[in-house]
């Protein structure tokens, strides 16, 4: 390892509501609700993004791609985790590894984690065994134990090229 080693954390958190996907990391998972939100809103790839812009003190998900903007209107996070990738390698940055966790009370997450983990390495192109992505619950307690949302939280480094 040669160069600086930066870390980073993000923290996001959806609404769910009926007749919108649930998409977290990129994966589409079978459920009676999904989140809302200007983009797809998924809460797990918006938590990266924050963790990756904040260990390269790049600001933030808000001021890259304000809600509202037209451009940013139900799209895949994934083309936004790409773009913040490019911005972090133009910045001399390359992502060392993401460690992330959602809570849900619902559904059950655990047969997605592999996928995640393969499509948000695919995305930042680096190896699936730099992503972890896990899951828990909030044991039934306020927002998140009553399926009104679901949250997310990510470190991430970041190693100068
Ligand atoms: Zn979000």
């Amino acid at each position: 390892m040669s160069g600086k080693l930066r870390v980073g954390t993000g923290y996001d958190v959806h609404p769910l509501t009926a007749g919108r996907s649930l998409v977290l990391g990129g994966i589409k998972i079978p459920f009676e609700k999904g989140l809302a939100g200007w983009s797809d809103a998924d809460a797990l790839t918006h938590a990266i993004i924050d963790a990756l812009l904040g260990a390269a003190a790049m600001g933030d998900i808000g001021s890259h791609f304000p809600p509202g903007d037209p451009r940013y209107k139900d799209i895949s996070s994934l083309l936004l985790l790409e773009k913040i990738r490019d911005e972090l390698t133009k910045n001399g940055w390359q992502v060392n590894n993401i460690d992330a966790t959602i809570v849900a009370e619902k559904p059950r997450l655990r047969d997605f984690i592999e996928q995640m983990r393969e499509q948000l390495g695919r995305t930042l192109g680096i190896n699936v065994s730099q992503v972890s992505v896990k899951a828990s619950t909030s044991n039934q307690l306020g927002f998140i134990g009553r399926g009104e949302g679901i949250a997310a939280y990510a470190v991430a480094t970041l190693e100068e090229k």
